[in-house]
């Protein structure tokens, strides 16, 4: 057997069965995984590094947690799609080989211009270029507390700074907060950061929100849109902010191929925006994805009926967890996402710790809802040892029960 036949056949034995093990049965492995561990806040990470100390966790450990902390997709990458990276598997040996003409894909997909595409190992890299790129001549980004952490991390490592607008008691971003901290120090903000739906709450900033930021706030300062989970939302209030992009507003749209399409251990990301914006986050990006994350993408792209069933199972499984925890006596931030935010009434670091000796890896704090664990929608089988664990912990009991009374 040759070794690339070899490796080939091991690499993806895994995935196939993970593909095949979709709605229900338990994926047979996760060898493309990134991985994860508790314990490290988002804000002391680096972009492009979700979590990640897989490095550090023995596989075989590894394949025995139910892994809620990181908001993947359990079920692996779809069966067109783990096709298409075994078939390109013959190009690991090579630079300059066909790619499946992913950066057109793309576009296609968005009516966009390749012009209009910067592609990286995952989308933590696009925030990080859009950090170096729009901080360069500022001091500050602008954006919500807690919110995914990323930039934050870019800016304090290049000795800027944040200006981070606090949740509103509903848990939606402040807008009009956010409209007047970048009035406020218009000449120092580099871009405004946007999360939504926001991650760790799952709560989505409305398109007419969306509207009113951009036209509240000055004509010339950036705005990058992170829209991670985007394939999860289903209210009618939300919208991508695509349509800005192609209308040239300055406004930088993240997508990646981590969550909903199941790549998070691939790497692939990527933004769209006006070439000019484009052409300042590239000198700052290294451009470099494997050529099984390409053509990966190409199909993925195309398998929209996939998606679709992700989407279907993942949200079904929220609703059931969730109202199991109403149940229970606990409240829960309403999600558009596929995690969701429990109210645990205690601090969650020992919590967090609980289910770790329970083999549940949870979300880590997101300072300041110190009692607020995020959950990621696993498989139905990882929703019951959450819920198992869950039960056996009753985090905060006694405060849950006396709500549970007087509700
Ligand atoms: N943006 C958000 C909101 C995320 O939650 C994550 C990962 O969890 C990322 C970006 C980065 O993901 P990746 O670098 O895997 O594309």
């Amino acid at each position: 057997m040759r070794i690339q036949d070899a490796v080939s056949r091991r690499t993806f034995m895994g995935a196939v069965s993970a593909a095949l093990g979709f709605l229900g049965l338990e994926p047979q492995g996760e060898l493309l995984s990134s991985s994860l561990l508790q314990g490290r806040g988002q804000r002391g990470q680096r972009a492009g590094q979700a979590g990640d100390q897989g490095g550090r966790r023995n596989a075989e450990d590894y394949d025995t947690l139910a892994k809620l902390a990181n908001n993947e997709n359990p079920y692996g990458p779809s069966e067109s799609v783990t096709k298409a990276m075994t078939d390109a598997f013959k190009y690991a040996n090579r630079y300059g080989y066909p790619d499946g003409g992913v950066n057109q894909a793309i576009a296609q997909h968005h009516n966009l211009k390749s012009e209009n595409i910067l592609t990286g190992a995952g989308s933590g890299e696009i925030l990080n270029a859009a950090g170096q790129a729009f901080l360069k001549d500022h001091k500050l980004v602008v954006g919500a507390e807690p919110t995914y952490g990323s930039v934050f991390s870019v800016a304090s490592g290049i000795k800027k700074d944040a200006i981070r607008v606090p949740l509103l008691p509903d848990y939606r971003l402040d807008i009009p907060g956010i409209i007047k901290a970048t009035h406020t120090h218009y000449r120092d903000v580099g871009f405004v950061y946007i999360c939504n739906p926001n991650n760790p709450t799952g709560v989505i900033v409305t398109k007419q929100e969306i509207q009113q930021l951009l036209d509240g706030i000055p004509g010339d300062v950036p705005v990058l849109i992170d829209e991670a989970y985007h394939h999860y939302v289903n209210d009618p209030n939300y919208a991508t902010s695509v349509p800005y992009v192609i209308e040239g507003r300055p406004v930088i749209v993240a997508r990646t191929f981590s969550k909903i399409a199941a790549l998070a251990g691939v790497r692939f990301g990527y933004a769209l925006a006006p070439r000019e914006l484009i052409e300042q986050m590239r000198t700052y990006s290294t451009g470099s994805t494997s050529a099984l994350a390409k053509w990966a993408v190409v199909a993925s792209l195309k398998d929209g009926e996939n998606e679709a069933k992700v989407k279907s199972v993942t949200l079904a499984l929220r609703e059931k967890t969730t109202a199991q925890l109403k149940e229970l006596g606990y409240d829960v931030i309403p999600s558009q996402a596929n995690f969701f935010m429990v109210h645990v009434k205690t601090d969650i670091t020992p919590v967090i710790e609980e289910f770790r000796k329970r083999k549940v890896l949870v979300g880590r704090k997101f300072p300041p809802m110190d009692e607020y664990l995020r959950v990621s929608v696993g498989n139905e089988s990882e929703m019951d040892r959450f819920i198992a664990a869950f039960k056996e912990i009753s985090p905060g009991k006694q405060q849950a029960q006396a709500a549970k009374t007087s509700a």
